[in-house]
């Protein structure tokens, strides 16, 4: 089922990409993308020189100039080249043209409403569930998301971001471990550069419950935000679906704001967070190091006092 399912999935691209040039000319453009390997203790940051992901990562996201311009997931804004298959009753699947991952979807709601985890977390597992073979991810509308004005997932083949195999590792952790009951798990890492709570459950409803507790004791840590700010990545495989939850305190670090030589154009978003740096600027992508992206993943993700009350609240769960 879940190869047939994948298919269809991949033949919806190869399909979409012999009617949409621009579409077919990015995606045959990623096989010559550029790509370079940081070593960290125990895992890897790949990053990836991507010039197409500009309008994503050096998208304005304020109220006003979101006001200002036609919501590009509406489907009467949409490219008449741009097709769309049913997913999942009220969304729909389309090929994002500004690709990352080999095979890459944008997931929209049918219904220009903001983008909020909060009354779609169910909707995400089933999504997933539906999708196995491919990586589901959630950038929070303050986290990355470029229509934090219309709800929209994005998905990307397996295989292709670092944490899905750095994780196996991790969980050897027994220190880690946060929470288990029955067939669900829950574990924290604060030692991967970024903070990380990592969630496998066969239940979807146990699912929904913790990320509904973890998000809601963030939103008390947050109320100022519009919603707890996370990234977060949702994949099903073998009856069971495997999450990395990435909360954080800020949007854009300050390299991003800088000017001249020490601007560095990075705008974290689920892909980062799972291990690939996107970086659509050359000098970018040719003069980041290692040290600046440990401090990136620094100044974005939570503080350790506010991670500590995220894992007390996972432990005091039963
Ligand atoms: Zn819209």
């Amino acid at each position: 089922m879940a190869n047939q399912n994948s298919d269809r999935f991949r033949n919806f691209l190869t399909d979409q990409n012999h009617t949409w040039k621009l579409s077919a000319d990015n995606y045959r453009g990623l096989d010559s993308v550029e790509e370079k390997l940081f070593l960290f203790d125990g895992f890897v940051i790949k990053v990836q020189f991507n010039p197409e992901r500009m309008r994503s990562s050096a998208a304005k996201v304020d109220q006003d100039s979101i006001a200002a311009r036609k919501c590009f997931l509406c489907s009467e804004n949409r490219p008449e080249a741009q097709n769309s298959m049913n997913l999942l009753h009220d969304f729909l699947l389309l090929v994002n043209p500004f690709p990352i991952f080999k095979t890459h979807f944008t997931i929209p709601s049918i219904h220009h409403i903001p983008q909020r985890l909060d009354g779609n977390l169910e909707a995400m597992f089933s999504i997933s569930r539906r999708m196995e073979g491919f990586q589901l991810f959630y950038n929070g509308p303050e986290c990355g998301a470029s229509a934090p004005d219309h709800l929209h997932f994005q998905a990307g083949e397996t295989g292709f971001l670092p944490v899905e195999s750095e994780c196996s590792s991790l969980k050897k952790d027994s220190n880690a471990i946060l929470f288990n009951s029955g067939s669900t798990t829950a574990w924290a890492f604060d030692y991967y550069l970024r903070k990380m709570i990592s969630i496998e459950t066969g239940s979807q409803e146990h699912g929904v419950q913790l990320l509904e507790r973890i998000l809601s004791r963030l939103g008390e840590i947050q109320p100022e935000k519009v919603e707890p700010m996370v990234n977060l990545l949702c994949t099903f495989t073998d009856g069971k679906w495997i999450l990395h939850l990435f909360p954080r305190k800020l949007h854009r670090p300050a390299q991003y704001f800088s000017e001249g030589k020490d601007q560095l154009l990075i705008s974290p978003a689920s892909v980062d967070f799972g291990g690939v740096f996107i970086t659509p600027r050359r000098e970018d992508f040719d003069k980041i190091t290692a040290e600046d992206i440990a401090d990136i993943f620094d100044q974005v993700s939570l503080d350790e006092d506010a991670f500590q009350k995220l894992k007390d609240t996972v432990k005091n769960i039963n």
